[in-house]
């Protein structure tokens, strides 16, 4: 009988290699910037026949800082460009030392209320948003997207709020994304509870009339 104990856990892969019917996976390696750079090298030549590049995402990709600064610094080098999906809650200092390196912020805003924001994700607002003013400041390529999630922001008074707060500071790429579950199967493997798990993605019906109203209110608000 195999007894796990998550806490105690070093991820060494021992009781994987030793399981006679298969019956467990590690998922996920470690991997330096140079290896990983390799890999992303297989397909340097489709990049430049059609276009494209790398994308960091996560979990959070600045919580891995350092490494997120070489591997950048090593695509830079071989002329990849480089998009890095973010919640934005970090130190923007953090932020701001990848800022040559990094050729497209793909940022996530659920939310313009503080508190409701905080209620959901257990931190609030006010970070994320100084930092995407501060990104825009500093002249970086922002593209925002909001995740439509049921019960949460699925109304048009929060989708116009965002309009209108990220067309304010001299946003113009936004796009509505429509919540779905696949983080589940993650949350699972890690011991995790995932309170998300009794949703459904929104019905094609709301998800239209949402991104009439957020394109709507896009188009029509005018910059300060
Ligand atoms: S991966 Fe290694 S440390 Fe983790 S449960 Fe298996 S044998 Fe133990």
């Amino acid at each position: 009988m195999h007894i796990f104990k998550r806490e105690l856990c070093s991820a060494c892969g021992d009781c994987v290699k030793a399981c006679f019917f298969d019956a467990l996976k590690l998922a996920g390696k470690l991997m330096k910037a140079d290896e990983v750079l390799a890999e992303i090298l297989r397909d340097k030549s489709f990049y430049q026949k059609h276009g494209g590049g790398v994308t960091f995402s996560g979990g959070e990709p600045f919580y891995q800082a350092a490494f997120l600064k070489e591997i950048l610094k090593l695509c830079r080098g071989e002329n990849i460009s480089t998009i890095v999906e973010s919640a934005l809650h970090v130190p923007y200092d953090v932020i701001e030392q990848m800022l040559p390196l990094i050729d497209i912020f793909l940022v996530d805003i659920k939310h313009l209320d503080s508190g409701v924001h905080k209620k959901a994700t257990g931190v609030d607002n006010k970070l994320i948003l100084s930092n995407l003013q501060r990104l825009v400041e500093s002249g970086a390529d922002v593209h925002i997207r909001i995740p439509i999630i049921p019960g949460f922001n699925d109304n048009i008074g929060c989708v116009t709020d965002i309009a209108s707060f990220i067309k304010e500071i001299g946003i113009s790429k936004a796009e509505l994304i429509p919540f779905h579950g696949m983080a589940i199967g993650k949350y699972q493997s890690l011991g995790l509870s995932y309170d998300a798990g009794g949703l459904k993605p929104p019905e094609d019906a709301v998800m239209n009339m949402l991104k009439v109203a957020f394109e709507n209110a896009m188009t029509q608000l005018i910059p300060k």
